[in-house]
């Protein structure tokens, strides 16, 4: 039987090569007069907000930017903004950027209309249902953040990332235009092709799973495997881009409807710990808990491997190579291994307590306690060239 569950999915999906386009027409639906675009420095100086910037003009409304949003964005950057959301009275938010700014836009969405600090959203269940309406645009196939409802945001004080879970927070439109991707370099793509396949993979196979979530999840994975090479070492090929953001977009219906897993729980701490690219930190940890959930996992990672193209009757064979093919891809790719942060081996405790702690770790598909996250990170770090 299958167990009860809920799928909601709060924001409208405007999905395609030139999309952009309807912004205007998006804009106008929710009333906007005064637009705050949430991005990052990054994008504002390769001249990508401009066209944002022109199609809210031409609709005759206003328009500030706030392009001070960092990696993995912190708690002091959410809140100057929500300030300045407030200071402007601006009555809709509009995110462009990679999940950083998405991320930070929801939390922003928050904090103006209720008021605190990020912080005090922190978990499940703390949102009333009033937070300022958000527009999403991705600008990199990799998070899924457009259209899940969950914002992640580091705690400058406490040195981690912690999750607002609400579907009050979801975007009321997600814009997801491949052809903005186009622009993203190599290893930005590479480690973001990653994120998505971490989330598809886990998606999948965590406890909590759900028929529709495990569909989203094994059809993403057979789009970003397909596809990431050719994305990453042929950036301007539009049809490779255009199935890796479907592929990101899939797996963030799969995991935002599921749950992420053990993988996340590294990869979060690895991330608080060293600010490092949260998908280089995915793509460094998930060969290896693989391999560790591979006993409780032999049928879903069998079928994971022959939706990336593995011909292998056997299950448990076809699940082996799928974790070779794994990590030869990360390696192809040019992602680096765990080395290339700069860890100090002294902190592996820690990182494993703070593993443990995270709010998915009970829905990874193996049980696993500290010990076993402590020996996973000695694990990738002595497997390291
Ligand atoms: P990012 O947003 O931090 O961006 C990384 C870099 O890519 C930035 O320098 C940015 O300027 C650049 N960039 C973005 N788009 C570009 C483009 N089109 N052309 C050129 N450069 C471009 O990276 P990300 O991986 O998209 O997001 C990571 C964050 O998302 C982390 O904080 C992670 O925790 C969070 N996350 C959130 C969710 C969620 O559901 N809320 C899921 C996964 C990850």
């Amino acid at each position: 039987m299958i167990n009860p569950f809920e799928f909601v999915l709060p924001t409208k999906i405007r999905y395609g090569a030139g999309i952009l386009k309807v912004l205007g027409e998006e804009l106008r639906l929710l009333k906007a007069k005064k637009v705050m675009i949430i991005t990052d420095g990054g994008l504002v100086n390769a001249g990508m907000v401009k066209r944002i910037e022109e199609i809210i003009r031409t609709e005759g409304m206003k328009s500030i930017i706030y392009d001070e949003i960092e990696a993995n964005p912190k708690d002091y950057n959410v809140e100057a903004c929500a300030e300045k959301a407030r200071v402007e009275s601006v009555d809709t938010l509009l995110a462009f950027g990679g999940g950083s700014p998405i991320d930070a836009a929801k939390a922003v969405s928050v904090l103006v209309r209720q008021g605190g600090k990020v912080r005090d959203y922190k978990g499940k269940g703390k949102i009333k249902n009033d937070c300022l309406p958000l527009i999403t645009i991705p600008t990199t196939a990799g998070t899924g953040s457009e259209i899940t409802f969950s914002s992640v945001i580091t705690d400058t004080k406490e040195k981690v990332k912690f999750t607002i879970k609400s579907t009050a927070i979801a975007a009321k439109t997600a814009i997801i235009d491949p052809e903005l991707t186009l622009s993203v370099p190599p290893l930005i793509t590479a480690a973001t092709g990653i994120d998505a396949l971490t989330h598809a993979i886990e998606g999948y196979t965590a406890n909590c799973t759900e028929p529709i979530a495990e569909a989203v999840g094994l059809y993403a994975v057979e789009y970003i495997s397909g596809n990431l090479e050719e994305a990453v070492k042929n950036g301007r090929n539009l049809a490779a881009r255009d199935k890796m953001m479907m592929g990101s977009l899939m797996a963030g219906l799969s995991f935002s409807h599921a749950d992420v897993a053990s993988v996340h729980c590294m990869a979060e701490a690895l991330g608080s710990l060293y600010d490092a690219p949260h998908g280089m930190c995915n793509a460094i940890l998930l060969p290896y808990v693989m391999e560790y959930n591979l006993p409780a996992a032999v049928c879903k990672y069998a079928r994971i491997a022959r939706a990336m193209g593995i011909k292998e009757k056997d299950d448990y064979m076809a699940a082996v190579k799928g974790i070779g093919h794994i990590k030869k891809l990360s390696k192809e790719i040019g992602l680096p291994g765990i080395r290339s942060l700069n860890v100090n081996t002294d902190d592996f405790v820690l990182l494993a307590e703070m593993s443990e702690k995270n709010g998915s770790n009970n829905s990874n598909p193996r049980k696993i306690t500290k010990d076993e996250y402590m020996a996973l990170f000695y694990k990738a770090y002595y497997d390291c060239d």
